[in-house]
């Protein structure tokens, strides 16, 4: 049956829910404040990553986090007036750090990420933007001896999920990636893994076909709800009040505030990441780079080689510190000899992320018309195309594809 629904987002997660749902014949709206993909999702570090199964949340990464913060080039910085608002998220995320609790995560992020590629192609095909994508291959590289492939625990886990990895030396890795400097002593390769050359340009064209086929796209800011006997019966903008029938949270680091608007209060936070990209480098690495000392990324990208990653908690609203995107390049010089920054550009974006590192993909636990879709933290762009088959499969109210308990909203109640 066709339905009418009004998606409040056009990330890569709105994006791609609204390109599946009407692929299913519904007639779909959705609303943003802003351009599509110009959210978090623009400025992301544009890895594709099916065999990326290890969760932020890890056994002894709390015994880091003293060390994180004072370093003021380290990897995680918590602005102090923010510190009272954080730390029941930072408890939810300890407590999340078991080794069990870490390897049903990896289990629930597997199934989201491993069928990337294949979960995008009828959309990107459709889209005509099938060259966005690149099966690069990715390497992991430390400077430390053995030091790319991380902990035992790491290690179980991508075998039990049946990832295929490569250790190197340094000296391999070289061979493999002749931009690599020295200091490299050991790196992980992941062949099957890799990225998007424009992460926004993929949300503008499957944004672009969408409306081609009927859909439609308004440039809103929702504020509110207005709420009938079966649940919300309009959305209330910036242009006024719009009748919406079924509903969908795509709305990246602000869902939080929308979903308790109709009734659910959920632990999402904003994990501010940052990038520096360099349109000239000097050197152009031709694989996506992950720093397993530095937690940080380099990728080749349209505009140059962009540079991602660090988590700051100082909520949605503080303005950028983009001394934490410059910090990047002070890590990426180490890494890549003859790194040049004339003419960078810098960003700030914010991860929605749960303490957990898993996103909500469910139904509103008090409306039925109403659905969740967000929360994917680190890896958005990778979960993007099954988080929008679930969808379609909840909507239309097909058995899932994939057993959606991980992802359900009442594993926070
Ligand atoms: C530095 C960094 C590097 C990253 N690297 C990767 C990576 O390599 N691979 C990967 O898979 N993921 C990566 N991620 C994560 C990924 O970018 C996010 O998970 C993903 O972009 C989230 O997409 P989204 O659609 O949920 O949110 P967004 O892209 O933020 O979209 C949400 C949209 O909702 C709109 N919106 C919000 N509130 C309202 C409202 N009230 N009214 C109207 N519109 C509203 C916003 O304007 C926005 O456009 C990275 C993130 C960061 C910060």
């Amino acid at each position: 049956m066709q339905k009418n629904i009004t998606i409040v987002g056009a990330g890569i997660i709105g994006m791609v829910c609204a390109n599946y749902l009407q692929r299913d014949g519904h007639k779909v709206t959705v609303i943003d404040s802003r351009g599509p993909g110009e959210g978090c999702t623009a400025g992301n570090a544009a890895l594709l990553s099916p065999d990326a199964v290890i969760p932020p949340a890890m056994p002894g990464n709390w015994r880091k986090i003293p060390g994180w913060i004072l370093d003021p080039l380290g990897p995680l910085a918590i602005r102090w007036n923010y510190v009272p608002r954080i730390t029941p998220w930072l408890a939810g995320w300890l407590r999340a750090c078991s080794a069990d609790r870490a390897r049903a995560v990896a289990r629930g992020l597997r199934a989201l990420h491993a069928p990337v590629f294949d979960a995008y192609a009828p959309l990107l095909k459709d889209a005509g933007a099938t060259h966005l994508l690149q099966r690069s291959g990715q390497l992991y590289v430390s400077e430390l001896n053995g030091g790319a492939s991380g902990s035992p625990l790491t290690t179980e886990m991508r075998e039990a999920a049946g990832v295929h990895t490569q250790l190197l030396s340094g000296a391999a890795a070289r061979e493999l990636e002749p931009a690599l400097g020295e200091n490299i002593k050991s790196a992980l390769y992941f062949p099957n893994n890799g990225h998007t050359i424009n992460s926004l340009r993929l949300v503008q064209m499957l944004a672009e076909h969408f409306q081609r086929s009927g859909g439609t796209v308004l440039r809103r800011n929702v504020t509110g709800f207005e709420t009938g006997e079966h649940g919300p019966c309009s959305v209330i903008t910036d242009g006024g009040a719009r009748p919406v029938e079924t509903l969908l949270i795509a709305a990246g680091a602000w869902s939080g505030r929308l979903a308790a608007q109709l009734g659910t209060s959920l632990p999402l936070e904003a994990e501010r990441g940052y990038h520096l990209t360099l349109p000239d480098p000097g050197v152009m690495p031709r694989l996506p780079l992950i720093h397993r000392d530095f937690y940080f990324t380099t990728t080749p990208v349209q505009a140059g080689l962009r540079m991602a990653g660090t988590t700051e908690f100082a909520g949605l609203d503080a303005p950028p510190d983009y001394r934490r995107a410059r910090m990047l390049f002070t890590h990426a010089q180490r890494m890549l000899p003859g790194l040049r920054d004339s003419g960078a550009t810098q960003w700030m974006g914010a991860r929605p992320s749960f303490p957990d590192g898993l996103p909500v993909i469910d139904r509103s636990p008090l409306h039925a018309d109403v659905f969740f879709a967000f929360g994917h933290s680190h890896f958005g762009l990778t979960a993007a195309p099954v988080t929008g088959r679930l969808i379609a499969d909840l909507v239309s109210g097909r058995k899932p594809s994939i057993d959606i308990t991980p992802y359900q909203a009442r594993r926070f109640s």
